[in-house]
């Protein structure tokens, strides 16, 4: 071995790097991708991994989690779903606001942070969220402290704080403006969705839920919050998108330059109304599953390149809680461990025109290089490149694999996607140049807090080599 060694070697790799795959290997010293290595260069190292051929991605990124702490440690804790991410190939995530206390101050993110610490074994950010009446709060945040401001247009039974009103939206779109800070929207209409409630009643099963929460009222919030786009410039990012007008109006907004993006889930990727209905509450979800074609859309959006990210919004609930008589449970489902096959699996079921290659580059588009420009992580994650966080992903994308409720991870302890048939599995997750978990086997919580850009993507840079260009 020669003197300078680096910390550790990935040799014999297929790297999944920008646009196309790399035959070689990766060198990393101190936490960061040193330099990628050609295929016969050698490299002395501490420790050598020999991907045996394999594809190697970046670390993936889900942005959109709610780990439950603190205030929801029954349903799930920090420990268990970082281990549950770690194990679905995912390094990095964005927590979302709806804790007890709700993370809605700079001081309750700082105190959010410090109950994390030590807890975790994948990397983290927040996004903070508002409450109504309390919005002035924002005004002490700085952009780099939050992925995002959280709206909730509509809520449920763990997301309790909506805002509604309409001078109060005016006030935060403008300061989100003004602050250049990115807003993510749940955008349902709480006024429509009310109104259906009303007049209908809470549903008493999943046949009858879709029709109770439809999609007009995810379409009105989305046409509402591009109204307050146009007035004041505001970057807007809209969550799980779940119907086909939803994707329709975000494309045409984008087209015409408003600086809006959107993401949608792997659960709306895979299900659709029909399918779900023997899942009963494991699927009662907000907003709801809808139809074929509302899922066949929103795979359009990622052969059309439109489609930024795809977050697990990984929100368990308890078995006890999901066994409750249907109006009594609360929506959401455990899913970040599930993301990564999810979505491979529904790539190659949905769109059997790609490549091998093509899918593994769909996958680091959408699940890593995507959400890292949008959320202002790319100085540091979602690509392989010298000089960043060395967060990489050893994977068996062929392997066929059936999750069964012993592989769940989730403190929560099941899963929607139990007994059924997966294809692509996390072989190796390195976070920052230290492996957390090795086919079973976990290594340290060694995640950090991590800090975001100062400035916010600029979203209109489509040219091909941008993250949200998926496919060539
Ligand atoms: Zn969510």
């Amino acid at each position: 071995m020669s003197g300078a060694a680096y910390d550790l070697v990935i040799a014999n790799a297929r790297i999944v790097y920008r646009d196309r795959i790399l035959n070689g290997g990766i060198a990393i010293q101190d936490g960061k991708i040193a330099k990628l290595l050609h295929q016969n260069e050698a490299a002395a190292a501490e420790l050598v991994i020999d991907a045996e051929g394999r594809y190697v991605l970046p670390g993936l990124i889900d942005s959109h989690v709610h780990f439950r702490t603190p205030g929801y440690e029954h349903k799930e804790n920090w420990h268990s779903a970082s281990k549950a991410a770690a194990a679905g190939g995912v390094t990095t995530v964005l927590d979302m606001p709806n804790t007890n206390p709700y993370t809605d101050t700079v001081d309750r993110l700082r105190q959010k942070a410090a109950l994390v610490h030590g807890q975790s074994y994948v990397d983290y950010g927040f996004h903070i969220g508002v409450a109504p009446g309390k919005a002035g709060a924002l005004q002490a945040l700085t952009r780099g402290e939050a992925a995002s401001i959280k709206l909730f247009l509509t809520g449920h039974r763990t997301a309790k704080h909506i805002i509604d009103d309409e001078a109060e939206l005016d006030y935060i779109f403008r300061l989100a403006a003004d602050k250049s800070i990115l807003l993510t929207l749940h955008a349902e209409d709480d006024f429509v969705l009310r109104l259906f409630r009303q007049s209908r009643g809470e549903p008493a099963n999943l046949t009858d839920y879709e029709a109770a929460y439809p999609r007009i009222g995810a379409i009105a919030a989305v046409a509402r919050a591009l109204r307050l786009v146009r007035k004041y410039g505001t970057s807007v990012h809209v969550l799980h998108v779940s119907s086909a007008e939803e994707a329709d109006l975000l494309d045409a907004a984008s087209a015409g330059g408003y600086p809006v993006t959107y993401e949608t889930t792997a659960h709306q990727l895979w299900f659709d109304h029909a399918s779900a209905q023997p899942l009963g509450t494991k699927v009662k979800l907000s907003p709801a599953i809808r139809e074929p074609r509302d899922r066949d859309r929103l795979w359009q959006s990622i052969v059309r390149g439109t489609l930024t990210a795809v977050g697990s919004d990984h929100a368990p609930h308890s078995s006890e809680e999901k066994s409750f008589e249907f109006h009594d449970a609360p929506p959401g489902l455990p899913g970040v461990q599930e993301l990564l096959p999810a979505l491979l699996t529904g790539l190659k079921r949905h769109l059997p025109e790609l490549t091998r290659e093509e899918r593994l580059l769909a996958v680091a588009r959408l699940l890593a290089a995507g959400p890292a420009v949008r959320f202002g992580l790319d100085h540091r994650k979602g690509s392989i490149e010298a000089g960043l966080d060395a967060d990489l992903l050893i994977i068996d994308d062929e392997k066929k694999w059936t999750l069964t409720g012993d592989r769940v991870l989730s403190a929560s302890g099941w899963s929607a996607y139990e007994g059924l048939e997966l294809e692509g599995e996390a072989l190796v997750t390195i976070v920052r140049g230290q492996v957390v978990y090795d086919r079973g086997q976990f290594g340290e919580e060694i995640g950090q807090r991590i800090t975001l850009r100062r400035e916010l993507a600029d979203v209109f840079q489509r040219t091909a080599g941008s993250p949200y260009r998926v496919l060539a």
